[in-house]
């Protein structure tokens, strides 16, 4: 009888344990306090990455570990099958500081993008209108990951490989009114959009654009739909970036910041809409749990007590001014600034990812983006001295630059 034999594993075949979705530099962390993060060897970075705009009030907050070390040791999951007062308190506290009547928690981003495109659908099935289901979206935009979220990125890089990609999303050129105007027609459920473009390389949505898609929308019966999964939750400056505009959106998503490093999205949006969202129609088993919600409302503490979002907007204007100065001294390395409160992008001369790396040979991390974006997120707790050392250790990093340029420069062999 011949017996199958298991395939001989091939040397090259070695795969790591976890999977290598990733290109994870050199470094692992073991602890972290405020706005810096050591390593196990003892080598202390400031953390202008904050997680991807994630550790909203730093690593090792004591409101944060109060909270969550608190409700873990009580219960840390019920379902929502029960109440969970942790949840009704954070709802009530993004409710009364936003436009929105009322919140839906989930568990990331990509989730609440999700949940933002199901309730517009719904929405507007139930206003009578279940043929309104195409979701216009911007070039440039990030949405997530799931297969519905890779549609509504629309970047061909992230789909290829994936299958057909989901219908009924669309995109025009982003801060362009006339073009989403042309866009819309009478299968147009919403607009959706980044109030600033994240991963595509720190693109702020002008203020003129934004209340230009309001009145927009509101002619046509078409809904805004803002991911503020990066640029929400005190970010700019203001609990949302769509009030910079003075604009009320329909439903907002936002997640990145709203746990201070905890996993934790949320959907916002008004009376009408949610409720449209009866029972059964949405749900999520993790979502809005009480350990989540303790780490959410811990933020919230931090970042709604008084004067804390002035304060993020000091900081931006030191970081803004001492940055312009900065790129005016090295246009050799940054062409130019951009962005809004501490969601700051520098746009590089050379390889974003030869200066990211010069920048964390410094002791700075910062993370990359598009469009060659060196993005600068820092916990929103910064202080002023870690703004003014963090823009010392990019001039060290400059300097590093330009003599390793100056080097090759020498080394290379003139033709
Ligand atoms: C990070 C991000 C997402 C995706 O969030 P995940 O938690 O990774 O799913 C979606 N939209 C924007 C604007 C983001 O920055």
């Amino acid at each position: 009888m011949q017996v199958q034999q298991p395939p001989t594993q091939r040397p090259d075949s070695m795969i790591s344990a976890l999977m290598p979705t990733y290109k994870r530099a050199d470094l692992a962390f073991e602890r972290g306090e405020g706005s810096w993060l050591q390593t196990s060897d003892g080598r202390r970075f400031l953390d202008f990455a904050a997680g991807i705009a994630t550790c909203s009030i730093g690593h090792a907050h004591p409101k944060m570990v109060e909270a969550v070390s608190t409700q873990a040791a009580k219960v840390m999951h019920v379902s929502n099958l029960f109440q969970i007062p942790q949840a009704e308190k954070l709802a009530r506290r993004l409710v009364e500081n936003s436009f929105a009547d009322s919140a839906f928690f989930c568990n990331s981003g990509a989730e609440a993008n999700e949940g933002m495109v199901k309730m517009a659908r719904r929405a507007q099935m139930m206003a009578g209108h279940p043929e309104r289901t195409d979701i216009i979206c911007m070039d440039g935009a990030f949405h997530g990951r799931t297969l519905a979220m890779l549609s509504a990125t629309g970047n061909p890089k992230y789909l290829e490989g994936f299958g057909e990609p989901v219908k009924g999303f669309l995109h025009v050129p982003f801060n362009d009114i006339e073009a989403v105007k042309a866009a819309i027609t009478p299968n147009t459920a919403a607009v959706m959009l980044e109030p600033i473009q994240g991963e595509s390389g720190i693109k702020v949505a002008s203020p003129e654009y934004l209340r230009a898609l309001r009145a927009l929308c509101d002619e046509t019966s078409v809904l805004l739909a803002l991911d503020e999964v990066q640029c929400g939750v005190g970010r700019t400056g203001r609990l949302f970036a769509h009030e910079w505009a003075g604009i009320k959106p329909d439903i907002v998503s936002t997640a990145k910041g709203l746990g201070g490093g905890f996993p934790i999205g949320a959907i916002l949006t008004t009376e009408t809409i949610a409720k449209s969202m009866t029972p059964g129609t949405h749900g999520t088993t993790f979502g809005g749990n009480p350990l989540a919600c303790a780490a959410g409302n811990a933020v919230l503490d931090v970042i709604l007590a008084p004067g804390f979002l002035d304060q993020v907007c000091t900081r931006a204007a030191l970081l803004d001014e001492l940055l312009d100065s900065l790129v005016a001294d090295a246009p050799d390395i940054f062409a130019q600034r951009r962005g809004l409160g501490l969601l700051i992008g520098l746009r590089c001369v050379p390889a974003v990812g030869d200066v990211q790396g010069a920048a964390q040979n410094e002791g700075l991390l910062c993370v990359t983006a598009g469009d060659n974006v060196l993005r600068l997120v820092p916990p929103l707790t910064v202080s002023e001295e870690e703004c003014r050392k963090a823009v010392a250790l990019l001039v060290q990093a400059v300097s590093t630059l330009r003599k390793n340029h100056n080097n090759k420069t020498v080394l290379e062999p003139t033709a």
